[in-house]
């Protein structure tokens, strides 16, 4: 089973980033960034109780503009309620109580998703103040007392969540089944592509087991394997307001991507790759998930000899950071190479779930420093002593070194292709972790 997931609704600057920073804020660290990819920093994981948990911040979405807000508010609740197992309602003990905090939390209410209401600015610990009261009247009951600036209530409050989760075990029906989010901007044809595929095979369409969720996702079994399409909700319940504002479809995808086991990135062919594809796949990768570019709506395109060669390197370059995806061109109105989909899904899959033996690796390791010799700074040169995996989804590995300032990203980024080239590795992110040694 997925792991439980973690909302924070609330107006603009109740503390909602800090919140999230906070809880954050240890998990992130120690995952760099991606040069040439920037991250609103929506989701992260976190730990609570030995429970790895995700925690998303609906704030991400915020309006520019004042008259929007009630609007973004309830999107938000609703994008919450949909994908979210509990949900942190943050109010704010300076405001009091607003009409739109009125608003959601009747909205939240109404959907008996778990709620645990905070009261944010509550920076003097013990007795709170006469105002903390009122928030009673939200009808959401007891109302948590925090400070996000200081970090007080904060762990009471993840408490409070953490008796929400749904529970560990797994589901049996689900072992093996791979968790699929197809993204892309509205129109992409996400929907066209979900329905080609469920169409002409055996579909289970069945409410997520265990779960407080109440997204509905598809489930497939068919030669390749079994599949689990994640309802990337607007695929199959659009709402004409969200098709229109790309920041929706933004935060829709993202909470798939959070799901997923693989995403496949789908990319309109009679646009090209857009800003707004560079940063959901961006998504993908810095999530640590498999990928699979598809370019859809090649029934429209023009092609001559070349086409798809020149296509390949467009989309390569629109999508830098990700070189290591495979690109599969598709039509899913004529359904046209759409049952590559399933081998190529299930082989990044793979790929994500790789152990490479340590033996090996430092064999790689010992082979690619004598063949380019690491680099050095002043006379001292980067030695790696000693390289090992410490983990999957994505192959994370670990490099022990004299002089973590020396292991430069070039060198890293050297290794990692070194390692690729052995081990395939298609369709997956790899990270590096440096760790210096006296
Ligand atoms: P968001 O818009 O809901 O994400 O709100 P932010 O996290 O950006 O916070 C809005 C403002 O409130 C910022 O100036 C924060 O420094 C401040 N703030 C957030 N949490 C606290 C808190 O616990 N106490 C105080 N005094 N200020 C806070
Ligand atoms: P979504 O918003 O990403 O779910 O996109 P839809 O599946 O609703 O598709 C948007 C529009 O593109 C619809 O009019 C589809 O018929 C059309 N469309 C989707 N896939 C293809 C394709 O492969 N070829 C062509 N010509 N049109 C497509």
């Amino acid at each position: 089973m997925s792991k439980p997931t973690v909302a924070i609704v609330g107006r603009p600057n109740v503390g909602k980033s800090q919140l999230f920073n906070r809880l954050a804020g240890k998990r992130l660290s120690i995952v760099e960034d991606t040069p040439g990819v920037t991250r609103d920093r929506l989701y992260a994981e976190c730990e609570w109780r030995g429970r790895v948990f995700s925690i998303i911040d609906t704030g991400g979405i915020e309006p520019s503009n004042d008259n929007e807000i009630l609007k973004f508010m309830r999107f938000q609740a609703e994008t919450a309620i949909h994908h979210a197992d509990v949900i942190i309602f943050i109010t704010d003990l300076r405001t009091g109580v607003t009409a739109s905090d009125m608003d959601v939390a009747a909205m939240l209410q109404r959907s008996g998703k778990p709620v645990v209401l905070a009261v944010n600015k509550c920076d003097k610990p013990g007795q709170p103040e006469p105002e903390f009261y009122e928030f009673y009247n939200l009808g959401l009951g007891e109302p948590f007392g925090i400070s996000a600036l200081h970090g007080y209530g904060t762990g009471d409050l993840l408490d409070e969540a953490f008796q929400y989760f749904p529970p560990e075990e797994e589901d049996d029906e689900d072992e093996g089944r791979i968790r699929v989010a197809l993204i892309g901007k509205p129109n992409v044809g996400k929907s066209s592509l979900l329905n080609r595929v469920l169409g002409e095979e055996r579909v289970i369409v069945s409410n997520v087991a265990g779960t407080t969720r109440d997204s509905v996702d598809a489930k497939l079994d068919n030669q390749y394997g079994k599949f689990t399409f994640i309802d990337t909700a607007g695929i199959r319940r659009k709402s004409k307001v969200e098709e229109k504002i790309e920041k929706f479809s933004v935060m829709r995808s993202l909470m798939a991507v959070e799901r997923a086991d693989v995403c496949v990135i789908m990319i309109d062919a009679t646009e090209g790759v857009t800003e707004q594809d560079t940063k959901v796949a961006g998504e993908a990768h810095n999530a640590g998930k498999a990928c699979i570019i598809v370019v859809n709506k090649w029934d429209l395109v023009e092609k001559d000899g070349g086409t798809m060669k020149e296509y390949t390197l467009r989309v390569r370059e629109g999508l830098a950071y990700m070189p290591y995806a495979p690109v599969l061109f598709i039509s899913a109105k004529t359904g046209q190479r759409v049952d590559k989909i399933y081998e190529t899904i299930c082989h990044v899959y793979e790929q994500n779930h790789k152990r490479v033996p340590t033996g090996q690796l430092n064999s790689i390791l010992a082979e690619a420093t004598a063949r380019v010799q690491p680099p050095t700074d002043k006379g001292r040169r980067l030695k790696i002593y000693y390289m090992t995996q410490a983990g999957v989804c994505p192959p994370t590995f670990v490099c022990f070194c004299n002089d973590a300032r020396l292991f430069h990203f070039s060198y890293q980024r050297y290794l990692e292709n070194q390692i690729r080239e052995v081990f395939d590795l298609t369709g997956t992110p790899v990270r590096m972790i440096v760790r210096q040694r006296g």
